[in-house]
């Protein structure tokens, strides 16, 4: 038996997949975006059968079919999805390569070459952000959950000095972590993970705009300390997954530094925008946050799982996760202190950075900013449009995401529900419903780089056929 199996063989192998991922990509568009999907279904096409041999091509075979069949169709230009992008080419090209090389990023000594390049990257992203260079360190993550989780442990390791030997016993108090009501639950996880808990973590009120409202944070901070309580952590969505609400972060920098809070920058999603000119200033004064988290994942058009921590003070990471005991930190210049076992919560790694290098060398900084800014524009085509047939929109930000509804049907979830389940149905289009405050709302992103102005006339012609549909099984006659 051989793993390798033979050159010829692998040759023919690689073009047959080519074949395969090429027909995929090529004509993303002509598959429905989603399959109403039924368990038994699914579980049918799973091949179980491991006590017979057979031949790689089979194999793509069967999976190639199976994704195809059971998948949302992320890629898909009128997936108007949850942030999930289709992947620039070269940045798949990058997946392939590390997995054939296949290099280990733990220490600096294995895979130097990688290793820079990471370092290189969170410098070049860390500055975009407004940080200065001497100071920024980072590392990449899976995924903006575990980014939000290091922010916590290193926002833990800052405020006590004993942390790193005495974990939870040197925290004297209650520590209490603040976010908005509209943030992600990636900081509740945190929080749980962690040992802090679910109850450490506080909502705070949003506007009717859904961002953040700074004394209400204020106030929440000062009734924490009045009961003894340690105010931990503020983390400031930078465009939040629901609404695309960027919290007012200059603000709330002010009442981090007053009571000494470590501010952390969630721009899982947002933070993009610091790629353009045009829309960089959105996201002005996250310079000020101690960290920030930023998923290349999202809007940087790369596969999963590729995202980064990002923080201005160039010793926190080492001093969380370093495992000598008493961690020095002259310690910092030492080539051995890139690696990320002494750096992250991650031990043997793949290169996730080479997912952002590739495209960054094949496009360049301006393709970034040609693409993302493409994209702005679409949302903004995208909400004009809707308003232009009827629909109202609930949300306020200049980010591509509409949340939308009927004017008529704002506060009735059956509205919104049937037309997200409509669409499940016909596979056209996928979007999905969303409350934002009291109102039930339809919400629609532009994910897809590849989305143009003839797929979003095809979105409003389907949203406007499905509420006429609706409108007439309900006896609904407008006036
Ligand atoms: C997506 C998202 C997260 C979670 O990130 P993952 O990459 O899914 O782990 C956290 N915060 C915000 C604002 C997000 O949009």
């Amino acid at each position: 038996m051989i793993f390798d199996l033979e050159t010829k063989q692998r040759k023919e192998i690689w073009n047959y997949l080519s074949e395969k991922l090429e027909s995929y990509y090529a004509n993303t568009e002509i598959i429905d975006v989603v399959n109403n999907e039924n368990r038994a279904e699914v579980l049918k096409t799973i091949d179980a059968d491991f006590n017979t041999a057979r031949s790689t091509e089979e194999a793509i075979d069967k999976v190639v079919k199976g994704l195809k069949q059971h998948a949302v169709h992320t890629p898909h230009p009128l997936y108007y999805g949850m942030f999930n992008p289709r992947s620039s080419f070269p940045s798949i090209v990058a997946d392939a390569i590390t997995a054939t090389f296949n290099p280990q990023l733990a220490a600096w000594g294995h895979a130097p070459y990688a290793v820079e390049i990471e370092h290189m990257l969170i410098q070049e992203i860390g500055k975009k952000f407004g940080y200065e260079q001497p100071n920024i360190d980072g590392v990449f993550t899976t995924g903006g959950q575990e980014a939000n989780l290091t922010a916590l442990l290193t926002a833990l390791n800052n405020k006590f000095s004993d942390y790193a030997e005495e974990g939870l016993h040197a925290v004297s108090g209650t520590p209490i972590i603040y976010c908005s009501k509209a943030s992600h639950h990636a900081t509740i996880k945190a929080a749980k993970i962690c040992g802090l808990g679910i109850n450490s973590v506080k909502y705070i009120e949003v506007d009717d705009n859904q961002k953040m409202i700074p004394f209400k944070l204020e106030n929440e901070i000062l009734n924490d300390l009045s009961k003894g309580k340690i105010p931990l952590m503020i983390v400031s969505t930078m465009g939040t997954t629901g609404a695309g609400a960027i919290d007012p972060i200059n603000e709330i920098s002010v009442i981090a530094k007053k009571y000494s809070i470590w501010l952390h920058a969630d721009a899982a999603y947002g933070g993009a925008v610091v790629l353009t000119q045009k829309y960089k200033y959105l996201q002005k004064g996250i310079e000020k946050a101690d960290s920030i988290t930023f998923d290349a994942h999202k809007w940087l058009s790369v596969p999963m799982a590729t995202s980064m921590f990002i923080t201005k003070h160039r010793n926190i990471l080492s001093k969380t996760f370093s495992i000598t005991a008493n961690f020095m930190p002259q310690e910092e210049d030492d080539i051995s202190k890139l690696g990320s076992y002494t750096h992250s919560i991650q031990w043997s790694r793949r290169f996730i950075g080479l997912k952002l290098y590739m495209p960054l060398l094949v496009f360049g900084w301006k393709g970034f900013d040609e693409t993302i800014s493409h994209q702005m524009k679409m949302g903004q085509l995208l909400k004009r449009k809707l308003e232009a047939n009827n629909w109202k929109l609930y949300n306020n930000t200049e980010l591509p995401i509409a949340c939308f509804t009927d004017v008529e049907f704002g506060n009735e979830p059956e509205f919104s529900t049937y037309i997200y389940e409509s669409f499940l149905e016909t596979g056209e289009a996928w979007l999905i419903n969303y409350p934002v405050g009291n109102k039930f709302t339809l919400r629609a992103c532009i994910t897809n780089y590849n989305t143009t102005e003839a797929h979003l006339d095809k979105l409003i012609n389907l949203l406007n056929k499905k509420r006429a549909i609706y409108k007439k099984e309900h006896n609904l006659v407008t006036i």
